[in-house]
This record gives C-alpha cells, structure tokens and sequence, in this order.
C-alpha cells in the first residue's frame, strides 16, 4: 500500500476551486503516473463528437498540432543561422561545417518534415539540440533528434520536468515522463559557452521567468538572440506558474535581453515572427503595464474573476490577444503569478 501511494501524484487538489472550475476540473483526482496522458499526433474529438476541454483538444497544443499539418517555413537570417517555422514553436539553426546546431527541437509529428527542412539547409547532421524549456512544443522533437545523433542540453530544471508526469492546470493535461533517450545529457547550471559553426554561442539562466528552467541562446558574431518563451513577437505568452514561471521574473528576463542587446540584434521568440529589440521593448512594455494593472486591482481585494471582468489588458487586446492566449487567460496567469 504505502508503494501504491507513493507512485500516486495529485492534481488539482491545491488550487482554489474558481481555478481549478476554470481548468475543467470538477473533482481532484488521485492518478497514477502510468495513467499520464500521452500528447496525441493530431487533434481527436471523443466519438460522441465532444472535443475536450484541455491542451491538445481545444488548446495551444491542439493550434501546434493543426499548423504542423502544414508546410513548414524555412527563414534564413544571418551567420548561417535559420529558423524553421511550424513546428510547435520557432526552432532555430546555426548550420558549420562540421554539423548543426538547433535551439529547440519542434514536435515529433514534424519528424519527416523537419529531416527534409534541415537538409535543404545543409547535408551536415545534427549535434546539439538546446532546449529552451521544458515544453511539449519545445521538446517533442528530442526523441528522433537524439536517435539521429545529437546531444540534447538544457538547464537542469528541465531534466527534473522532463523526467517526471508534470501536470499543468492551465491546460488540463498531465504529460508523462519522456523516454529516457529524449531527456537532456548535457546540463547547464547558470550558462555555458559553446564555440561551434564559427560562431560563439552563449546559453544562460537567470533563475525563473517563464518557467524555472528558461535559457536564452545568444550568438555572438552573428548577433542573433533566441529567446524560447520568455518572448511572444506580438501574442500574449503563456506563463507556467506551477513550474516556476511569474509575471515578475518574466519581466525580469525581458529586462535582461533589453540590456544585454542592441537594435542591430535580431530577437527570436518562441512564437510569432522574428523579430526586432523594438519589438521586445514593445512586448516588455506590454508586460509591465498589465502587470500594474493587475496587480492594483488585487490589492483593492478583488477576485480573479473580477479581475477578469474590469478588462484590465483590454488596451493591447486587439494587438496582442488574437492567438493561443486569449485576454481573460492572460489575465488569470498574471493575477495568479502575483
Ligand atoms: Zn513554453
């Protein structure tokens, strides 16, 4: 018995009920992690025709896994660095001589289509996969990526995710473990200097932001900064407040990448377009305006969900709130960040 209940994880049990109503949960539920949910290849309603209300069904997941029945989009940048587009999120390349290497790994339904968009861009084989995060729409890929011979690195929080079921209320899903030959080998504590296609590649952590494994990849000659999700190029972004995301460290980060930049810099986020400095200073400045609006609010005592109805991002709704983060969800992942 006491082995029985040590293999069980809770979900939903520690969160106030309007959120945990909000997420589809009507009950806390005792799950095994062998019972986890396997991330799906393409987006199925139940035979009843009821599409379920969670991440691969009628969330973000579910928008990756429709866009990756498309043709994928190769933009070439500069240095030898490239992004492919349609994935999951924006996954980059930096292609040398002896090999590539890619910021995140895209999803594994892409496989055949990623092995065709890389070869466009170079026979060489893949070396190094860096994970920005511990995402299913940053990793999927690491699977096929590693068998065909590259090394997965990461910082040191996204093992511990990706080893374990990780539940996330937000989108109703637990995902399992992954294999053990999709998990990162190469592990970075604050960051690590990587001297590779001619270029000298800077990957770093500055604690948590969007989750609490974030790095940034910055390459150097090419001034060409990859910022996995700690940048949306004109969306709301997701914020993972389970695992170690907040408002604050988001704004934190984007400070950082402020500083540490110029407007010669080409800025790569994890979704929406490449992207300019201005651009960043736009989406931080975003940030910072609906984090003090909200965070007024909550100190007049309101609610979540009166929060939600005084509108509080609804200046930059028509701009930023048009893809997988609608306004009244990014206003619950600030208020609950703060
Ligand atoms: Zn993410």
């Amino acid at each position: 018995m006491r082995h029985f209940l040590e293999n069980l994880i809770v979900i939903g049990c520690n969160r106030p009920l309007s959120k945990v109503l909000y997420a589809g949960f009507a009950l806390c539920l005792l799950v095994p992690p062998a019972f986890a949910q396997t991330p799906p290849t393409s987006v199925q309603p139940l035979p009843s025709g009821i599409m379920p209300n969670d991440y691969f069904h009628t969330g973000a997941g579910a928008h990756y896994l429709r866009r990756a029945e498309g043709d994928l989009v190769t933009e070439k940048l500069r240095g030898n660095i490239s992004v492919i587009m349609g994935s999951g999120a924006n996954v980059i390349i930096l292609s040398g001589k002896q090999g590539k290497f890619l910021v995140d790994a895209g999803i594994g339904v892409s496989e055949s289509k990623m092995k065709v968009a890389l070869s466009a861009i170079s026979p060489t084989p893949v070396k190094y996969v860096v994970n920005t995060h511990w995402h299913w729409d940053h990793t999927d890929g690491n699977a096929w990526l590693h068998e065909s011979g590259a090394t997965i690195v990461a910082q040191r929080n996204t093992l511990k995710h990706l080893s374990q079921a990780t539940h996330v209320d937000d989108w109703n899903w637990t995902l399992p473990p992954v294999t053990a030959d999709a998990r990162p080998t190469l592990l970075i504590d604050d960051s690590k200097i990587f001297r590779f296609g001619g270029d000298i590649i800077h990957v770093e952590h500055y604690g948590p932001g969007h989750t609490d494994g974030d790095v940034w990849i910055y390459f150097e000659k090419a001034d060409v900064m990859a910022l996995g999700d700690l940048f949306w190029n004109g969306n709301y972004p997701f914020i993972d407040n389970q695992d170690g995301g907040n408002i604050n460290d988001a704004i934190k980060w984007a400070d950082k990448a402020v500083e540490r930049t110029t407007d010669k810099t080409i800025m790569i986020p994890g979704h929406g377009p490449v992207g300019t400095r201005a651009q960043l200073i736009e989406f931080r400045n975003m940030l910072v305006t609906v984090r003090d609006n909200i965070a007024a609010l909550k100190r007049q005592g309101k609610s979540i969900d009166e929060v939600v109805a005084a509108k509080p991002t609804a200046a930059f709704d028509d701009k930023w709130g048009r893809f997988v983060i609608a306004p009244a969800h990014f206003t619950r992942l600030v208020y609950a960040g703060l």
